[in-house]
């Protein structure tokens, strides 16, 4: 399950990382009040919307005066965002969070995730943030730093430190930089994330360490014992044939081709779909009805889907 930004920075700043102030609003009102509350002089509109990429495709924006955030609150509510991460057919902006502005020093990037080969946590940190890591993966891999976390003590403050220099962080940033990987690393494990991500954690030119961008994901495995994330869910967000699919317990993704599958076991499911793509066709659906189908699980996709 995804969150907004706006919802993964309140999590993570009860495990002390350092965001700015922000305020989320659904009219340009609102927003205008929330920048007034805010104070300063200078603030970012950015569209709350579940993808990346909003940058580049006019969702994060700075303002000058309150006045200012309402003109820029008011075209992005209702506005259709097409980002890499959307899709061609973008998504709608429903609210936008309302932030103070900083003075950007430099951009790191650093996120915490599940490492399928070790089998633990790893937290991957690199110098090259605010841009998107595959390219840094794919151009400069040797600029991402990794380290795998053993889960019996957690990340210790060595290993934090190592990779802040690692990435080029000075010493007067350094111990900022451990407790910030402490608190990302806590919040991921405290709350079953699949993954935490900080692009860009910055380091402003009064010499802050901030999280300026924040995305989490849930396990949603786990959330059963989160009743406080679940609350944080946004239906709007996501896809209303996987809502419906979530409700019967069925593992659902829409897809955007033309052959409709029902499949009884996840492998089985990912081999239909490399079969379909094999012979040049796509996959309308990823549908797992589950190893052990019961009547009522495999009846209600054939009526809804
Ligand atoms: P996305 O990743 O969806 O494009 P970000 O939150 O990373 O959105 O914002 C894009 C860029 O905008 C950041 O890399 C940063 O340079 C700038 N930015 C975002 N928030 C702020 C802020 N509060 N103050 C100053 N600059 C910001
Ligand atoms: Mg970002």
């Amino acid at each position: 399950m995804n969150i907004h930004e706006y919802q993964a920075k309140e999590v993570l700043r009860k495990y002390g990382v350092t965001t700015l102030k922000g305020k989320v609003a659904h009219s340009p009102e609102e927003a205008a009040a929330a920048a007034k509350e805010i104070g300063g002089a200078l603030w970012v509109v950015k569209a709350q919307i579940h993808a990346g990429g909003r940058g580049k495709g006019g969702g994060v924006k700075i303002a000058r005066t309150t006045e200012e955030v309402r003109e820029l609150a008011k075209k992005m509510i209702g506005m259709t965002l097409v980002t890499h991460q959307t899709g061609p057919e973008g998504k709608k902006v429903q609210k936008v969070f309302i932030e103070q502005g900083c003075d950007i020093a430099k951009e790191y990037y650093v996120a915490c995730l599940v490492d399928r080969v070790t089998g633990r946590v790893a937290m991957m940190a690199s110098s090259e943030g605010g841009v998107e890591i595959e390219e840094v993966a794919a151009h400069r891999p040797e600029a991402i730093k990794k380290v795998d976390i053993d889960p019996v003590v957690g990340l210790m403050p060595f290993q934090a430190r190592q990779l802040a220099f690692q990435i080029g962080m000075t010493p007067d940033v350094v111990n900022q930089a451990v407790k910030f990987f402490i608190g990302l690393y806590e919040a991921f494990v405290k709350s079953d994330c699949s993954i935490a991500e900080i692009n860009p954690l910055v380091v402003t030119k009064e010499g802050k360490v901030i999280a300026l961008d924040a995305k989490m994901n849930f396990d949603s495995n786990a959330l059963f014992r989160h009743p406080e994330i679940l609350e944080l869910r946004d239906l709007n967000e996501e896809e209303p044939t996987e809502i419906e699919a979530s409700k019967y317990d069925l593992a659902f993704i829409k897809l955007d081709g033309s052959i409709g599958c029902l499949v009884n076991g996840a492998g089985l499911a990912m081999a239909t779909l490399d079969i379909i793509k094999l012979h040049g066709e796509s996959p309308a659906n990823f549908l797992d009805v589950g190893a052990v189908p019961t009547k009522k699980r495999s009846l209600r996709p054939l009526k809804s889907f």
